[in-house]
């Protein structure tokens, strides 16, 4: 499988250099040359397929010239280490709970499935490959779990100081091994601004390999699917429309939906929730692209306003506006009818949920509102207890932490303080 950037489609390249650069020159995004198609059955079958298998069968024909099968398979061993269920709440609406891995967000699986390939390509290298992570407190952690002890490759995070939840910081600063934290008197725009710098800087690439694990990445984004598929093996009533909402922000996971249903996924629709960054919902009425600056919130990790994946998704679609509305539907919400949300699936279905999840399941029931006769699922993206103080204080109560995040607590903070970009570069030449 080649991959061609989106900015220009002439220049193409392997998976490995694809994973490696991270961008195509220009910033252009990499995207698949080919869309494969599931096997014949498959989809009827799936209920007697294991887990690994599944993500064998959809991530293989993107990879296949980097892996030989054993190698994939121990990669997604390594990768879908944590139970995915779909949670049912009624007969109609499930949520499918995507936050019971290492650091209980969703993106532990894209950061371990990137930092297991990256392992792979410098096994044998004498040189080492070091990934830059500039952080505003949730991806920080999963990158740096995922790449946790992975041989031949060291992670420089660098996050801002005072900017991070105390629990985020402890899981950024207490790793150990390869993880090397540092705490930047700045902004994390200044952060991603010394990572921008270094990678233009020759003493630094001379040195050492450089990369970034950001989640526009392909092996961030294509194992995203897998998900979109155990959500379906799991689905009681396979024969009633299925509707899948995704609380969206720079669009990676509903991208990945949205190819896995290109390569023979059912799904009747897939629903776009926004908070107020609503820029794909007014694209979808309007069929105009308005990129917006972005507006907080307390769903933080969807505050995007202009969403990079979203260029992924036109190219699914060739830009056909009409073909992309059929399959997708988009509303936004306030943080006030989140909260509501977060109190009405406390009342109704005592589920928990945290804000980003609140807010999917605020654009499932908007849809289902019109739709009556369809089954829908809603993905709950971060476990309630990362977003604690919102959620004690939305719905008067206190959360106990989960072990894997209570496990921290007590640790040693390690982290060097680092002030300006000479003092992040002599820190990088030491
Ligand atoms: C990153 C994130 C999202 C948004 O996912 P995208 O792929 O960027 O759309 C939603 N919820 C949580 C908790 C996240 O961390």
């Amino acid at each position: 499988m080649k991959y061609y950037s989106l900015q220009n489609p002439s220049y193409t390249t392997s998976f490995q250099e694809a994973v490696v650069k991270g961008l195509a020159p220009n910033k252009g995004l990499f995207f698949p040359s080919v869309i494969p198609h599931l096997p014949e059955g498959f989809i009827e079958q799936i209920e007697s397929y294991s887990n690994q298998e599944i993500a064998f069968q959809l991530i293989s024909p993107y990879v296949a010239e980097a892996f030989e099968t054993d190698i994939l398979n121990r990669i997604i061993n390594e990768t879908l280490c944590f139970d995915l269920p779909l949670v049912t709440l009624s007969e109609k609406v499930g949520v499918l709970e995507l936050f019971h891995g290492p650091t209980m967000a969703f993106k532990d699986i894209g950061a371990r499935f990137m930092a297991q390939c990256l392992g792979h390509f410098y096994r044998n290298e004498d040189k080492e490959i070091t990934v830059l992570v500039a952080t505003s407190g949730d991806t920080g952690g999963a990158v740096a779990n995922g790449f946790l002890k992975v041989p031949g490759v060291q992670v420089v995070i660098l996050y801002p100081s005072g900017k991070v939840s105390p629990i985020q910081e402890l899981q950024l600063t207490t790793l150990g091994h390869n993880i090397k934290a540092l705490e930047v008197e700045g902004t994390f725009d200044d952060c991603q601004q010394m990572v921008k710098t270094a990678f233009m800087d020759q003493d630094l690439t001379d040195q050492s390999t450089l990369t970034s694990a950001n989640s526009i990445n392909v092996a961030r984004w294509l194992p995203q699917m897998i998900y979109f598929l155990l959500g379906y093996k799991q689905l009681e009533e396979k024969n009633t429309p299925w509707v899948i909402s995704v609380p969206s922000g720079n669009f990676g996971n509903l991208c990945a939906g949205m190819l896995a249903h290109k390569m023979g996924m059912p799904c009747h629709k897939f629903i776009a929730s926004t908070n107020v960054n609503k820029t794909v919902p007014d694209y979808l009425k309007t069929a105009l692209y308005n990129p917006k600056t972005s507006i907080q919130t307390i769903s933080n990790a969807m505050d995007v306003g202009d969403p990079s994946n979203f260029r992924r998704i036109l190219e699914i679609y060739k830009s056909d506006h009409e073909a992309l509305t059929a399959d997708l539907a988009g509303y936004w919400f306030t943080d006030d009818q989140t909260r509501g949300a977060i109190v009405a699936l406390e009342q109704q279905f005592g589920y928990t949920a945290d804000p980003h999840g609140a807010v999917a399941y605020l654009g499932l029931m908007k849809y289902m509102e019109g739709h009556p006769g369809v089954q829908g699922t809603f993905l709950e993206t971060a476990h309630p207890a990362k977003f604690k103080e919102e959620v004690e204080a939305t719905l008067s109560v206190t959360l106990d932490l989960p072990s894997q995040l209570a496990s921290f607590a007590g640790r040693t903070k390690i982290a060097e303080n680092i002030a300006s970009y000479d003092d992040f570069k002599a820190y990088m030449m030491r």
